[in-house]
């Protein structure tokens, strides 16, 4: 047996969330610190996990971790659909539609072919109006904004400890001395318990501070970057499938059903980009390609007319995807705290695909934690 059980985590995204729950289950200590909260917090763009679609459309290349980590994370998702009606993901045919025949995303077929086993090329007589080609598969649909609650109530009810950090933590370290900013905690019924003061001595840290990493003063990790996204979610509880159309000048649309009825409509893919607030000639062009390419998205009796207007628009939405250049980073390091080394395991950058890829990266990183300590023990 270890001697020092604790673990913090930074961060408190899906990453986060995901890591502390598989850290509670092979026994360890977990508190998690944060600046946001995106389970409960009012939606910002601080944090990536507010604004996910999410489905799952493997973006790993064969053979890579990426594509590793999104295979067990589907298996985790369709276990969880099946063990549990109530959890707030639920499977969906995902249809992929192309509008030229040689369209560059037509070289991800064989890896898509290979990811899904009931991948399909559809027949000419399946393919909508416009559309050169076709492809499908089942995918996930997680109802992000019931999904992130689902898994911090799993967390406390592990007993799980939680601390939001009033500003931005400078570094992984500063959590350990006394430049720590102020901690509010947070529990499961929303009340604080005085008794319960972390002890700042903990066995390592895990760092699932996904476009946070890029800043803080003992990761400075400049291989991260903002990939920007700009979504619209529209009430439309009639729309069954997730679909993606690529158009032949290469603007992307698609919409991902919730269990909520919502839908989330997108997109751009801007990186580099950090512009917080919607641009409203994006948002116009995410409306008018969907009408477009499915007037499904509108009311029945509104379809014939195609107007973007009849859209039910619930919220316009900016995230940043946190990108980082090669991988993932799933990786064990130590921190130098006044001398004393701490173990860190790194699990950020995830990109697009931090919920498809989520289950996989927190075994992974509870693996190497567990093989760390036991070496160090
Ligand atoms: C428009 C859009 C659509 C997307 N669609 C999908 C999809 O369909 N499928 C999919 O799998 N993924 C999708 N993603 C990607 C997914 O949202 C991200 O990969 C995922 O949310 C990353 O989660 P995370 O926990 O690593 O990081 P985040 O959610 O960004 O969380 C980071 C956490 O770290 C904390 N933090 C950071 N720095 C500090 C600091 N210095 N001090 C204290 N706390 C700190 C933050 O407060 C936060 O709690 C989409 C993203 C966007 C923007």
């Amino acid at each position: 047996m270890l001697r020092n059980q604790d673990v913090f985590v930074v961060g408190a995204g899906v990453n986060g969330l995901s890591t502390a729950i598989r850290a509670l289950e092979a026994g360890f200590t977990v508190t998690i610190f944060a600046a946001v909260f995106p389970a409960i917090d009012p939606c910002s763009i601080q944090a990536a996990s507010f604004w996910a679609g999410a489905n799952h459309i493997s973006f790993g290349e064969t053979g890579s971790l990426m594509e590793e980590l999104e295979k067990e994370t589907l298996e985790v998702y369709l276990e969880l659909v099946k063990k549990d009606p109530e959890v707030p993901v639920m499977t969906r045919p995902h249809f992929r539609f192309l509008e030229s025949a040689d369209h560059p995303s037509l070289s991800r077929r064989e890896h898509m072919a290979n990811f899904y086993s009931d991948f399909r090329v559809l027949d000419a007589s399946e393919l909508p109006e416009g559309m050169a080609v076709g492809e499908t598969n089942l995918t996930v649909c997680v109802d992000v904004p019931r999904y992130l609650p689902y898994l911090l109530e799993r967390f406390f009810a592990l007993g799980g400890y939680a601390f939001r950090t009033k500003t931005p933590l400078a570094s992984l370290s500063s959590l350990l001395t006394n430049q720590r900013p102020q901690l509010e905690q947070i529990s499961a019924d929303g009340s604080s318990d005085p008794t319960r003061v972390p002890v700042f001595d903990p066995a390592a840290i895990i760092n699932c501070t996904g476009l946070g990493a890029r800043l803080l003063e003992d990761v400075l990790d400049t291989a991260v970057h903002p990939i920007r996204g700009e979504t619209l979610i529209i009430r439309a509880p009639w729309v069954n499938p997730s679909i993606t159309f690529h158009f032949a000048n290469g603007d992307v649309s698609y919409l991902i059903p919730r269990q909520s009825g919502d839908v989330v409509v997108g997109g751009t893919f801007q990186v580099g980009d950090t512009h917080a607030e919607n641009r409203p000639e994006t948002v116009q062009g995410i409306k008018e390609r969907i009408v477009r390419a499915y007037p499904e998205i509108l009311p029945e009796d509104k379809r014939a007319a195609r107007d973007v207007r009849d859209l039910d628009v619930v919220a316009e939405c900016v995230g940043l995807r946190p990108a980082r250049t090669g991988s993932v980073r799933l990786e064990s390091g130590v921190l130098d705290v006044d001398g004393k080394k701490v173990l860190v395991v790194h699990n950020y950058g995830h990109g697009g695909g931090g919920y498809q890829s989520s289950w996989g990266s927190a075994r992974r990183a509870v693996e190497l934690l567990r093989t760390e300590l036991a070496s160090t023990a």
